[in-house]
């Protein structure tokens, strides 16, 4: 049985016409599924003769929605469950804009970053292209609404589960589809350095954001372990490279912890290092979670910090804290009803 999510319409039709179908039908197939119809029995275009070929050799992998938690500032986080039981998490957020949706890559994550709840138990598998995808078709049926943003920021390194990520970049961003512009799309990494250079020459108007947490590479290494297999000059080097190909603005996120990466010497070297590169600093409150020490800068450490960038000319946000009420931030939420189950 095959995924039909994970398919693009020429894939499709090929297979249909493998099939003994028409290759037009598959425009009309994807049409229902793109709308939100996820039962073959109810595409009414469609011969029910052809409806049972579908049935009996694809399927629509969309996960069930198994929790739904809404926040006071309209943030909602879904809980979703595929067929193999695997459990991830979405977090859907309204801006002035439209709507925006932080989707998973993985279950789970193996790259051990020691403030991320996502990692705790290591990797349980990639999610497919379309498993990616189905979050979005999921979530905009909850709100009816398009969903016009997508940061991959969820559970998982997007750059350790690439070929997948690249085939949703695909499936996303095509007109059959969802139609949402790469320019709308932004790729989170803790920074896997040979992929940021193989995404650079595809030539993606993505934005690239790139977990960087400290300004040196003692200091990353004692809180994210890819730092030991790349260094921070490695990695600014291919974020240039980055740059210079695609044209494009790179975003790097910085938690701020205190006591660990958010002195005014930290905010100075972090100033320094990234001085001249077309970029913006996202700071980032870190969000506490209980398997660890790490703990929220306080306010005014946070704006102190933030000042010194800003003096030095480099463009810098703290990003809004969405949907605290609602653990909706990094894997906890998963985390914590899965040992409700158990
Ligand atoms: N693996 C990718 C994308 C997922 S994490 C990456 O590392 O970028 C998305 C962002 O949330 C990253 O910047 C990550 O470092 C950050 N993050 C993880 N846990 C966090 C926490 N407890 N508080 C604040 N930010 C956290």
């Amino acid at each position: 049985m095959q995924n039909i999510l994970d398919l693009t319409l020429d894939e499709l039709k090929a297979k249909l016409v493998d099939l003994g179908e028409s290759s037009f039908r598959a425009k009309q197939i994807l049409d229902w599924v793109y709308k939100g119809v996820f039962d073959f029995s109810n595409m009414n275009n469609i011969p029910i003769k052809t409806r049972e070929t579908l049935k009996s050799n694809f399927y629509i992998g969309v996960p069930s929605l198994i929790h739904e938690y809404q926040s006071k500032d309209g943030t909602i986080k879904i809980l979703l469950q595929f067929g193999d039981g695997n459990i991830i998490e979405s977090v859907i957020m309204k801006y002035k804009h439209g709507y925006s949706i932080c989707v998973s890559t993985q279950v789970g994550c193996r790259m051990g970053c020691k403030f991320c709840a996502s990692t705790l138990e290591g990797i349980v598998r990639n999610l497919t292209a379309g498993e990616i995808l189905s979050q979005i078709l999921v979530a905009q049926k909850l709100i009816q609404n398009r969903i016009s943003n997508v940061v991959l920021m969820g559970s998982g390194e997007p750059l350790d589960n690439y070929d997948h990520v690249l085939k949703f970049l695909e499936l996303v961003n095509a007109e059959y589809g969802l139609n949402i512009s790469h320019r709308h799309i932004t790729l989170s990494t803790c920074g896997i350095v040979p992929k940021i250079l193989d995404l650079a020459n595809r030539k993606l108007q993505l934005t690239l954001a790139i977990s960087l947490h400290a300004y040196n590479d003692e200091k990353r290494k004692a809180i994210m372990p890819v730092a030991n297999k790349y260094s921070i000059n490695e990695l600014l080097e291919a974020c240039k490279y980055y740059v210079s190909v695609t044209g494009r603005r790179i975003t790097f996120e910085y938690a701020l912890v205190n006591g660990v990466n958010d002195s005014e010497e930290d905010a100075v070297a972090l100033a320094k290092l990234l001085r001249g590169m077309l970029c913006h600093i996202n700071l980032i409150p870190v969000n506490e979670i209980k398997e660890n020490d790490f703990k929220k800068s306080p306010e005014e450490r946070i704006s102190k910090f933030m000042n010194i960038i800003k003096k030095s000319g480099i463009e810098v946000t703290v990003r809004r804290e969405m949907g605290s009420d609602i653990n909706a931030a990094c894997g906890q939420l998963r985390r914590s009803y899965i040992k409700t189950q158990n």
